[in-house]
């Protein structure tokens, strides 16, 4: 009999990442594609499962269960996604529409909450309750998980701290509001910040590669990380995280980002302690790997899934 597998699928507006994990919690198999735009996104990522699962066949692995996260405003209940802006989808009956076509059960999800469970069980925020992960990309949207679930909230749109005003009349948003913290801290913002001042295009990785001699790099990224800091203030008094993680792909920024937003925290907390923040250990497989863990979550599988512990390469 083959041992038993699942799969995590986390469709970006850019990529689509899939791991094979098997039960005790090895990645067998990791890919990375362009995500296929079609109308109708249902049979393509079906077919994808279709084909996962006969990769993990060949290495004798059995699928118990397929988790698939997203972006977007996800409606958790019917695993329908309503609106996701960077995929152009609206009203896609995900969950059911993946189940009719796939011999493997099916879960949905968002992927910021799903990536907020795998740091939870494996990654920076292990064996923590209260967590709240930030992934900070071309937008910044945050999970907060405790007791083993995401908070969703009333409409499913629970964690969009990228558009919290923390500068009241900034600068204009794409969302219709200004002083988003979008607009100054994720990956699109400093870039635009940079290119703005400059006339020089660069990209936020670059705004950071340049802090040593560039004063406008400095200067914006300066910008991006107090706005981080003063959001993670109010996000402290809300709901007192036993840990912030930085996630997303301008945590590869490691010290640059985590030194000034840790200092920007603790300067704009007097009377309480800050809490501890951490990088990402699971970078950009964060989501992937959620999607897997919720897919054995589904299947029963609490136990083999308190054992994971490994972390692929980033
Ligand atoms: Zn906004």
């Amino acid at each position: 009999m083959s041992a038993p597998a699942v799969v995590g699928l986390d469709v970006g507006g850019t990529t689509t990442k899939a791991l094979v994990v098997a039960a005790d919690g090895t990645v067998v198999h990791q890919e990375n594609r362009a995500t296929a735009h079609a109308a109708d996104p249902v049979p393509g990522l079906a077919a994808e499962l279709d084909r996962l699962t006969a990769v993990a066949a060949a290495q004798g692995l059995a699928v118990v269960g397929a988790g698939v996260v997203t972006p977007g405003l996800i409606d958790e209940a019917t695993g329908t996604v309503r609106y996701a802006s960077n995929l152009g989808w609206r009203d896609v009956p995900l969950r059911a529409a993946l189940q009719d076509r796939s011999a493997v059960p099916v879960t949905t999800g968002h992927d910021v909450r799903a990536a907020g469970l795998a740091e939870q069980l494996l990654g920076a925020a292990r064996g923590v309750d209260d967590v709240l992960l930030v992934t900070i990309g071309t937008g910044i949207a945050a999970a907060l998980v405790g007791g083993g679930r995401a908070l969703t909230g009333g409409t499913g749109a629970a964690g969009e701290i990228g558009h919290a005003p923390v500068r009241p009349g900034g600068e204009v948003c794409p969302c219709g509001q200004r002083g988003c913290l979008e607009v100054y801290a994720s990956g699109a913002g400093v870039a635009r910040r940079y290119e703005t001042r400059t006339g020089r295009a660069r990209s936020a990785a670059g705004v950071v590669g340049g802090l040593d001699t560039d004063p406008v790099a400095r200067e914006v990224w300066a910008d991006a990380t107090s706005a981080l800091a003063d959001a993670l203030v109010t996000a402290t008094l809300l709901l007192d995280p036993s840990v912030v993680v930085l996630g997303g792909g301008l945590a590869a920024a490691a010290a640059d980002l985590l030194e000034p937003v840790q200092a920007g925290l603790s300067a704009g907390l007097t009377w309480r302690e800050p809490p501890p923040v951490a990088l990402t250990r699971l970078g950009s497989l964060a989501g992937c790997l959620g999607a897997a863990a919720m897919a054995m979550a589904s299947a029963g599988r609490d136990v083999e899934l308190a054992g994971w512990t490994a972390v692929p390469a980033r």
